[in-house]
C-alpha cells in the first residue's frame, strides 16, 4: 500500500526557471522542496532542525533533500548541464503571518485571507512575507 502523500511546505513559489550553459550536455531538475531547502540552509543559514520544522518534515528528510539538491547543482556545474526548476506536486505554498498581539509567527495556506492568530485567537495577524509569484 502506498504511503499517504506528505506535503512539504515552501514559502516561495518561483516561476519555472532555467539556467543553461551555452552547449548543455543534459539537464537536471531541481524540485521546489530542494530549492526551498537550499534557500533555508544556504541562504538563510538556518539549522537543519529548524528549517525542517518550517517545511513540516523531519530533519533526516530535510538533510536528504538538501544533499540531493547539492548533488544536482554540482552535477550541472561540473558537467555543463541545464538546470530547471519545477514543482513535483509534493509542495504546498504557505505564507508567513505575524500576530500583533502575541508576536507569534506562523504559517498559513497561501490563499488564507483571515487575520486570526492560532495562538491567542485574536484577529490581529497580518502577512509577513510578500505574495508569492505564480
Ligand atoms: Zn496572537
Amino acid at each position: 500500500m502506498a504511503r499517504p502523500k506528505k506535503y512539504r511546505m515552501v514559502e516561495y513559489v518561483l516561476k519555472s526557471l532555467e539556467f543553461s550553459p551555452d552547449n548543455p550536455t543534459g539537464e537536471v531538475e531541481i524540485s521546489m522542496d530542494e530549492l526551498e531547502a537550499m534557500r533555508l540552509a544556504d541562504i538563510e543559514k538556518m539549522y537543519q532542525i529548524d528549517a525542517a520544522k518550517l517545511m513540516g518534515i523531519s530533519r533526516q528528510t530535510f538533510g536528504r533533500i538538501l544533499d540531493s539538491a547539492h548533488s544536482k547543482i554540482a552535477d550541472a556545474l561540473i558537467n555543463s548541464k541545464k538546470i530547471k526548476t519545477g514543482n513535483d506536486g509534493r509542495c504546498r505554498v504557505v505564507k508567513l503571518m505575524k500576530c500583533d498581539d502575541c508576536g507569534k509567527v506562523f504559517r498559513t495556506p497561501v490563499d488564507y485571507t483571515g487575520h486570526e492568530c492560532p495562538y491567542c485567537h485574536k484577529e490581529h495577524a497580518h502577512p509577513l512575507s510578500s505574495d508569492p509569484v505564480e
